[in-house]
């Protein structure tokens, strides 16, 4: 049976990107006789706000989409997540790392990735040897090592031949969360028994990573489908921290949904338009279909 998510950080409102995803899954359910998850992504406890999470509540029923109760909560998962972490550092393709976002920067050796400069492996030659206060980092190499070549599958982008070391050695714990974004998300979209994660295509290189973490804790490999970014009035990409038009504004503004729902579609159908590939990864090899 196909079990699709949506899976919003509470630490802004939605926007007209996030009702393209939702709406995305929850159409892909539906149609076959499927499950729709929703995830509140609140492991940044500190970065989340309760009225965020009701807005996406409301917002959701207000575009007359429908979600399995109880909703997962990450901020209710630690035990899972350090399970996951313990099965990562039995396996050896972990290592602790004490560098500040500041010692990243000002390494000379610094390449970079998609995501800005890449980890130079400052704590992977020199190893720490305090436990406490520090972030994990994957051994990419290592972990590549051990799991062998691996690909995915993109519903528009077709197979991708998973390549995690433009990523460099990721965090899969923070220091002060003991769990980072992409090891939650392998662990929650496995229990939630995900089977097709839908989501922006902004995300599209983060799966390389995603990827290699299903390897080594023998989840399950979701089918992936990145959809476009859709973009404001001036041309730049739906942020919600650029205080990007929110669906509650859009709706107190006298939107109706069925409105916004014809809007996204056609918007969402140009990008698929023959100059505009979609979705266009940054990186990543495609491999031969
Ligand atoms: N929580 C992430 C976000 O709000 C999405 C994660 C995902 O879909 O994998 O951007």
């Amino acid at each position: 049976m196909i079990v699709t998510r949506f899976a919003p950080s509470p630490t802004g409102r939605l926007h007209r990107g996030h009702a393209l995803s939702a709406l995305t899954g929850w159409r892909l359910a539906q149609a076959q006789g499927g499950r729709f998850c929703v995830r509140i992504e609140d492991i940044d406890i500190a970065r989340c706000r309760p009225e965020h999470e009701a807005a996406i509540f409301a917002d959701l029923a207000w575009l007359g989409i429908g979600w399995e109760t109880p909703v997962m909560r990450q901020s209710e998962r630690g035990p899972a997540y350090a399970a996951a972490l313990a099965t990562l550092q039995a396996l050896g393709v972990v290592y602790p790392c004490r560098c500040s976002r500041a010692d990243i920067a000002a390494a000379a050796t610094a390449p970079h990735g998609p995501a800005g400069p890449v980890y130079p492996g400052t704590c992977r030659r020199t190893p720490v040897t305090e436990a406490a206060g520090v972030a994990w980092r994957i051994d990419v190499a290592a972990a590549l090592a051990r799991t062998g070549p691996l690909d995915w599958h993109d519903a528009a982008a077709g197979p991708v031949a998973a390549d995690p070391a433009i990523l460099g050695d990721f965090v899969v714990a923070r220091r002060d969360l003991g769990v980072a974004y992409a090891l939650a998300v392998v662990v929650d979209d496995a229990a939630q028994g995900v089977t097709d994660v839908v989501r922006g295509a902004d995300l599209f290189d983060a799966t390389h990573g995603q990827r290699l973490l299903q390897a080594l804790l023998g989840l399950p490999v979701p089918r992936y489908h990145h959809h476009p970014l859709l973009v404001g009035a001036d041309g730049k990409r739906l942020a919600k921290r650029d205080g990007a038009e929110t669906l509650a504004s859009l709706r107190a503004g006298g939107m109706t949904a069925a409105r916004l729902i014809a809007e996204i579609d056609a918007e969402a159908l140009r990008h698929r338009g023959a100059d505009l590939p979609w979705p266009r990864p940054h990186t990543g090899t495609m491999l031969a279909p």
